[in-house]
C-alpha cells in the first residue's frame, strides 16, 4: 500500500506535529497535560511514542522513560488528586524487538510499578496481531488487582464477542481502530464502525464496565451522550487525540447542550526524540490524508498581513 505521508519530507512534519504531539521531553509532555486541565477543563492520558523502536537498546530506553513518567506522576505535587491524575497509554509492540511474550513480562511490570504509585494504565489496541494477546494481558492484569484497562477496535468482526471477555468494573476504550484490516476481519466502512461504537457501549455500560468513548465525530459524540451515556453516565467518559480541535462542540458539551456531561481525557503523545514524534505523525496522515493537504495548503498560501 501507498503511504502518501512518504512525499512529505521529514522537516514539514515535525514543523506539522507541533498541536498534536506535546513535544521531545516528558517535560514537555506532563506540562501540556496541566495545560489541558486550566485551559480545556480536560483529563490527559500520556502516551510516550515507541514508534521509532526498533532495537533491543531502544526497548530498555522505551521501558526506562515509562518507569520514569509513572514515577512523575505518582510523586509530583501538580498531580496529586488521583481523579484528575493523567492516566498511561503504553504499546506493547514498543515494549519487544522479537518474542511477543517478552512485551507481556515488561508490561506486567510496568503494572506493578504504575499500582504502587497510583498510577491507571491502558494497553492500547495495535494490529490484528496483537488483539489476542493484549486482551489476555490486560483482562489477566485487571483480575490482580491492578488499574489497568485495554482498547477494542470497533471496526474488528471479533470485537463482538470479546466483549464477553471484559470484566464489570475494568476500562475499556472503544475506537473504530486506525489500522487497516482486511475485508474478512473487519468492517470496512466507517459509517458502520461508529454505528458498533454506540451498540457495544451500551451493551459495556449495561454490564457494568467504564467505557471510553472515542472519536471525533460530533455527530456520533452526541448520540452517545444523548442515548448511550445516560445508562450509566458515573461510568463513562469521553476522549480524544491532543490537537485535533473539537473547541465548539466541548463548549456545547460542557453547557449541557447533550444532557449528560462527562470528563473529557486527551490522548498527549510526546517524544523523546523528534525521530519517534516524526513516525508519529506519518501514521496519523496517512490515516487521514487530507491533513497532508491542510499542511501543504498552509504551505502554499500567501501569509496573513
Ligand atoms: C483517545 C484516543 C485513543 C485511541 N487509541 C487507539 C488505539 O489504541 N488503537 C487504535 O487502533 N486506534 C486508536 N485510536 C484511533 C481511532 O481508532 C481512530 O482511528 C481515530 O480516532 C479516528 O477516528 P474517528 O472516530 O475520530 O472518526 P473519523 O471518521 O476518522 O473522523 C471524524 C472527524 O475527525 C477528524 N479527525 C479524525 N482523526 C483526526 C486526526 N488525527 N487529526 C485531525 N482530525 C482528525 C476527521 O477528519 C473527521 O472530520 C484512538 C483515538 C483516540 C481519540
Amino acid at each position: 500500500m501507498v503511504r502518501p505521508s512518504r512525499f512529505v519530507p521529514g522537516p514539514l512534519v515535525r514543523w506539522f506535529a507541533r498541536p498534536y504531539v506535546a513535544g521531545g521531553s516528558m517535560a514537555a509532555g506532563l506540562e501540556t497535560a496541566l495545560a489541558l486541565r486550566e485551559e480545556e477543563g480536560s483529563l490527559a492520558t500520556m502516551d510516550l511514542l515507541g514508534e521509532a523502536v526498533h532495537e533491543d537498546f531502544h526497548v530498555l530506553r522505551h521501558v526506562a522513560a515509562y518507569e520514569s513518567l509513572i514515577d512523575a506522576l505518582g510523586q509530583d505535587p501538580r498531580f496529586e488528586d488521583r481523579a484528575t491524575r493523567p492516566t498511561v497509554s503504553v504499546k506493547p509492540s514498543a515494549f519487544t524487538t522479537g518474542e511477543p511474550a517478552a512485551a507481556g513480562v515488561r508490561l506486567a511490570a510496568l503494572a506493578d510499578r504504575a499500582r504502587a504509585r497510583g498510577v491507571a494504565l491502558t494497553i492500547d489496541m495495535e494490529d490484528r496481531a496483537w488483539t489476542e494477546r493484549t486482551i489476555r494481558w490486560a483482562v489477566d492484569l485487571f483480575r490482580h488487582g491492578h488499574d489497568v484497562g485495554t482498547v477494542f477496535q470497533t471496526r474488528l468482526h471479533r470485537t463482538e464477542a470479546d466483549l464477553d471477555q471484559i470484566p464489570a468494573g475494568m476500562r475499556l476504550r472503544l475506537v473504530i481502530g486506525i489500522y487497516p484490516e482486511p475485508a474478512p476481519y473487519a468492517l470496512q466502512d466507517k459509517v458502520a464502525m461508529k454505528e458498533r461504537m454506540l451498540a457495544y457501549a451500551r451493551t459495556l455500560l449495561q454490564r457494568g464496565v467504564y467505557v471510553e468513548f472515542a472519536t471525533h465525530d460530533e455527530a456520533c459524540l452526541a448520540s452517545f451522550l444523548q442515548d448511550v451515556a445516560p445508562i450509566a453516565p458515573d461510568r463513562c467518559e469521553l476522549q480524544m487525540l491532543l490537537g485535533v480541535p473539537r473547541s465548539g462542540f466541548l463548549r456545547r458539551h460542557a453547557a449541557g447542550e447533550f444532557g449528560v456531561v462527562l470528563p473529557v481525557r486527551r490522548y498527549v503523545p510526546f517524544a523523546l526524540s523528534w525521530d519517534d514524534a516524526t513516525a508519529y505523525l506519518r501514521r496519523r496522515m496517512d490515516e487521514s490524508p487530507n491533513l497532508i493537504r491542510s499542511v501543504l495548503t498552509n504551505l502554499v498560501k500567501p501569509a496573513k498581513r
